[in-house]
């Protein structure tokens, strides 16, 4: 593909995917002025991150496309470029979530409760990011189990 034919091409995707977001936007805000709404309600339902919720929808599109280079198998309800512009906007959505994060953290990266008000006066956060000692330890195993099953093949 010539350099000009690919700009022309990128610049068509990220108009498609620009589409896509704010088309799909409804969905992930549930009506509320807050992009991540949907993120943040499926996280605290599951004692977990938005992040990370974010992370397992962005790792099921991996998953369809690491499949469909490996074995050239497309993804039966939706075509590979779609799984892409999927997995674009889902690295975008955290990307968002992070820049949130770092401008205002008051989440445990692992439980997900509220740094500095769901500990109450008894105990301390641990530390800038996690509630308790046993979240930071735990984070950690989450973070060796994702690893692990991206080195097994
Ligand atoms: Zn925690």
């Amino acid at each position: 593909m010539k350099v000009k034919d690919f700009i022309k091409w990128a610049k068509s995707m990220q108009e498609e995917e620009n589409r896509i977001m704010l088309t799909k936007g409804e969905e992930y805000t549930v009506g509320d002025e807050d992009k991540f709404k949907n993120f943040k309600s499926i996280a605290e339902r599951v004692k977990t991150t938005p992040e990370r919720v974010a992370l397992i929808y962005l790792l099921k599109h991996m998953d369809s496309i690491r499949n469909y280079i490996l074995n050239g198998t497309q993804p039966s309800d939706e075509s590979i470029t779609g799984r892409i512009q999927d997995a674009r906007n889902y690295l975008l959505l955290l990307g968002g979530m992070i820049a949130e994060d770092t401008i205002d953290r008051k989440y445990c990266k692992n439980c997900g409760s509220t740094l500095g008000i769901d500990c109450g006066d008894a105990e301390h956060d641990y530390n800038d990011g996690f509630c308790s000692r046993g979240c930071y330890q735990d984070n950690f195993s989450t973070i060796n189990a994702i690893n692990q099953s991206y080195h097994v093949d």
